[in-house]
């Protein structure tokens, strides 16, 4: 008997493995991931496949890898995913950006992934390297709509996009970018996840903005629970995501690197609440590759339903050993 119950268990994780995430979402009605990036030592390494184990007791939706620019961490990447199908229940999801990558490079890229029985990508642009002068490759693609009608182009893969709450950095308007916004979901899209906001009202805005568009798939909250003011503070001005000074003020002002990751668990989990509470039932964790922050949050907000299949047993053994 135990044996039937465990090949039923092991049967069930290879079926939830290979799901396209729009099936996914539609099941559950509700979706969690987490986001995770190629690292770049063997101790790194370590310490993501550590987070990745900790973080599989919620049993999230998918679990993404983000993908380096021009195929910097092509190898990188892939291992990854690769280690989540072969060592994990998860289903993972590759980045894939298209920007400086010619369609050859990039086709190949997808059929090896469809052979290593990926069925879900989330189809970018990626960002010029700032350092360098860079241009297109010749037959290049410039924008996402480009990748996801390639990726389209491969049967049975489910394709996720970016979209910005407010507003892409180099878009002249909101109008224009939800115009592109549009085109791309149009494409080819069966989902969304956004780039991470700290004031959810920026997110409501977007969501009847989306609808008023006529844009139906669901799109996905990016969450980013902050526990380095300085490096964050960086990265939202790159990436154009606004930190609420009353935020940056109290975490400048904190007397330790523990105090400013304690308000930033604090603030990601009123954040999540509320979002429950308007009605958002899709979460998707920047994680920076750490488990500690995003089971704090996922164990201090009262999310009904998103964690509807882990125990109790589960989460306190999981902050236990964070
Ligand atoms: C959830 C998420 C995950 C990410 N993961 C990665 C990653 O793994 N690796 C990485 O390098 N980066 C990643 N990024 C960052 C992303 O690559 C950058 O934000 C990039 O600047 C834009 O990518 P995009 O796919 O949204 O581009 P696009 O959709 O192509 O949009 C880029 C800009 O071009 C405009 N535009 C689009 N189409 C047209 C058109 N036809 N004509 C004129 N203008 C147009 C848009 O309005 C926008 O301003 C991620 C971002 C998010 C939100």
């Amino acid at each position: 008997m135990a044996v039937e119950e465990s090949s039923e268990a092991e049967e069930l994780k290879e079926a939830r493995r290979y799901m396209k995430i729009r099936d996914i979402i539609e099941q559950r009605g509700n979706s969690l991931s987490f986001e995770f990036f190629p690292p770049k030592t063997q101790e790194a390494e370590t310490q993501l496949f550590d987070a990745i184990k900790r973080l599989e007791i919620f049993r999230p939706s998918f679990v993404s890898v983000t993908y380096g620019a021009g195929g910097g961490t092509r190898k990188t990447t892939r291992r990854v995913v690769e280690h989540i199908m072969l060592e994990t229940s998860l289903t993972p999801m590759p980045h894939l950006t298209c920007i400086g990558q010619s369609e050859d490079e990039l086709k190949a890229i997808l059929r090896d992934y469809q052979q290593l029985g990926i069925e879900n990508i989330l189809a970018l642009r990626g960002d010029p390297p700032r350092e360098t002068a860079w241009s297109p490759a010749d037959d290049g693609h410039c924008h996402a709509t480009d990748l996801v009608r390639l990726a389209r182009s491969f049967d049975g893969l489910s394709i996720g996009v970016a979209v910005y709450p407010e507003g892409h950095v180099e878009a002249p308007s909101l109008e224009t970018d939800m115009f592109y916004t549009k085109q791309k979901i149009e494409a080819g899209a069966d989902f969304a996840i956004t780039q991470m906001f700290f004031d959810n009202r920026f997110f409501y805005d977007f969501m009847e903005r989306a609808e008023k568009a006529g844009i139906r798939i669901p799109v996905i909250a990016g969450i980013m629970p902050i526990t380095d003011i300085g490096k964050m503070k960086q990265f939202c001005q790159t990436c154009g995501s606004t930190l609420p000074s009353s935020l940056v003020r109290r975490m400048e002002t904190a007397g330790s690197p523990g105090e400013v990751a304690r308000i930033g668990i604090d603030f990601a989990t009123r954040q999540c609440e509320d979002l429950w509470q308007h009605g958002v039932r899709f979460f998707h964790f920047y994680t920076l590759n750490r488990a500690e922050a995003v089971t704090e949050v996922l164990h201090n907000s009262s999310l009904e339903g998103l964690l509807g299949e882990t125990s109790e047993e589960d989460l306190t053994s999981s902050i236990l050993v964070t």
